[in-house]
């Protein structure tokens, strides 16, 4: 229980449920088995009560039980707040309130033809300071609970009519710098919510002791880290983590966690005007990751209203630096530009209080 409030029991594994409500309720593992199944796999669409493992839906247990159930267990580890929707692509961005106050956090839902993906966040803001991304401004507030992150998933779900298939750890916060909390709730999206290990993405800036220790978890998860410079000097400058990880360390675990889980890395790219998008930088780069499997996903500078004076390379630029990348057999994907009418692409998200600037 957090802060003497009431526990929820989103976030716990099924086992965990059981047990929880076997000693505070006194029901059988099969009512466990029950709740779990509402709390991930039965989700109610927000407009017949939500995501939430409101008891009072549950209606195959006994009512006496749902009762009991409402007072000795929180059913909502997140809050709605703000829903916003860009008509053009789908893309739908939830602003959600953490039970403890403080900064709400954001969370995206980005659909396509053919996949439901969630952009999911581990931290409230993040300690990081990136020069170009907007929750980089504003410091850590704390570190997620496993339930606030699953929240998030659960809060998309009821939003959204088709099946998430795909998670991506690319919104506010570093998740190798909430580690537990993290795995907790990757391992929660897959064994109970059932999204494939293959199909949830971490995307870190390279804390390179915890890139070693999710080596060693095996899992088949996919790997993403944030690059954005070939060489340290210019790293340092956009990446303060930079300082004190040099990419020939990074690099080093990099490939220590390809060899142990034979998974494909990806190396993230911010192309930022005139600042790491010459074609030297696409050399550089190219020789810097040359034998490794990994490819490099290229994502154009989305501005916000916040982070450092950069500008997004013209298109003639962005094409030149892939080609030259691919003609050095460097597989290249390009992030797919979503949910800017509504501040929800990559490196926007940074809560409503702290960034409105004066008109
Ligand atoms: N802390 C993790 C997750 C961050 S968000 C990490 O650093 O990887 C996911 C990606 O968006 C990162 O590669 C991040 O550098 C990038 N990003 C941040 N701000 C951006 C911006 N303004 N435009 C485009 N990408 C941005």
């Amino acid at each position: 229980m957090h802060d003497g409030r009431r526990a929820t029991l989103v976030g716990s594994t099924t086992k965990e449920i059981q047990a929880d409500v076997a000693a505070a309720a006194a029901l059988p593992a099969y009512r466990g088995k029950q709740i779990a199944e509402w709390i991930y796999r039965r989700i109610l669409p927000e407009e017949r009560g939500g995501y939430n493992a409101a008891f009072e839906f549950m209606t195959d247990l006994p009512l006496a039980a749902r009762e009991r159930l409402g007072e000795l267990f929180e059913d909502r580890p997140l809050i709605l707040g703000e829903r916003h929707e860009d008509r053009r692509d789908g893309t739908v961005k939830l602003l959600a309130r953490l039970q403890n106050g403080g900064h709400p956090i954001e969370c995206v839902l980005l659909p396509d033809a053919r996949r439901v993906s969630v952009c999911l966040s581990t931290q409230a803001g993040c300690p990081m300071a990136c020069v170009f991304c907007a929750t980089g401004t504003q410091g850590l507030t704390r570190n997620l609970t496993s339930a606030e992150i699953v929240g998030q998933y659960l809060l998309l779900q009821a939003n959204c009519p088709r099946r998430i298939t795909h998670i991506v750890f690319m919104g506010m916060g570093e998740p190798l710098l909430n580690y537990d909390q993290t795995l907790k709730a990757i391992h929660i999206l897959n064994a109970e919510c059932g999204v494939a290990m293959r199909h949830i993405t971490l995307s870190t800036v390279g804390i390179v002791p915890n890139i070693d220790r999710l080596a060693d978890e095996n899992l088949q998860l996919t790997l993403a880290v944030s690059l954005h410079a070939p060489n340290d000097t210019l790293r340092s400058e956009l990446v303060p983590v930079a300082r004190t990880y040099s990419l020939a360390q990074l690099l080093d675990s990099c490939r220590r966690y390809a060899a142990a889980t034979h998974r494909r890395l990806t190396f993230e790219y911010v192309l930022l005007r005139e600042v790491n998008d010459r074609p030297s930088d696409a050399r550089e780069l190219a020789s810097l990751i040359r034998g490794m499997s990994a490819a490099v996903n290229i994502i154009p500078y989305n501005p916000t209203s916040v982070a450092g004076q950069f500008q997004r390379p013209e298109a003639g630029r962005i094409a030149n630096f892939r080609k030259i990348l691919e003609t050095a057999g460097v597989t290249v994907t390009q992030r797919k530009e979503r949910g800017q009418q509504i501040a929800a692409a990559c490196g926007q998200l940074v809560t409503e209080s702290s960034h409105r600037r004066p008109e």
